[in-house]
């Protein structure tokens, strides 16, 4: 079952210290089919609905190129999200693990990823299926995925690495 903003059975909750401003900026916003966590899958398929993602401006010119690759990583803000519990019951059943050990969408700073597969771009909008978040959640980057991402040879003394 989807927690929303309960406690359940032997999870515990800390007082978190003051946010601090990390000069995050959102970057465009995710279109999904989803407006409610009870119907939001809890990890992004493939054979997913298509999904949308907005890029605002003055963001857009950095799509160039995006096209040539078949997987991107999404990063994006869980923005409906607790962010106070260290220890979590998943299953509600009376059992925790901790937030760390976890994908759960409850953590100090809500940051979800999913591997996508790009289905078109229009314009400032990229179409991806494999997507796992609410109408609306705020995105925080886009980048191909790593395992496409790589040199086409060997890196030499002085060369740029992967990554940077
Ligand atoms: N794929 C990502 C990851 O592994 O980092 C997110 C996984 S998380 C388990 C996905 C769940 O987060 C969804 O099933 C939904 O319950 C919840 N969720 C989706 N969008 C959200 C949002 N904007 N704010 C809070 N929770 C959200």
């Amino acid at each position: 079952m989807v927690r929303l903003q309960e406690i359940r059975a032997n999870e515990v909750a800390v007082e978190p210290p003051a946010a601090t401003d990390a000069g995050l900026v959102f970057i465009g916003r995710i279109r999904t089919p989803w407006t409610s966590r009870l119907e939001c899958p809890r990890q992004g398929r493939r054979d997913g609905p298509t999904c949308r993602i907005e890029i605002f401006e003055p963001w857009s010119p950095a799509l160039a190129g995006i096209e040539a690759f078949e997987q991107l990583e999404v990063l994006y803000w869980l923005d409906q999200s607790r962010r106070d519990l260290v220890l979590q019951s998943p299953k509600n059943d009376g059992t925790t693990r901790g937030t760390f050990a976890l994908r759960s969408p409850v953590r100090p700073n809500p940051i979800g990823t999913s591997l996508v597969s790009f289905v078109a771009r229009e314009g400032a909008t990229v179409l991806v299926r494999g997507l796992d978040c609410l109408d609306g959640t705020p995105l925080i980057d886009l980048k191909p995925d790593r395992c496409q991402f790589t040199p086409l040879a060997p890196p030499q003394p002085g060369d740029f690495q992967v990554g940077d």
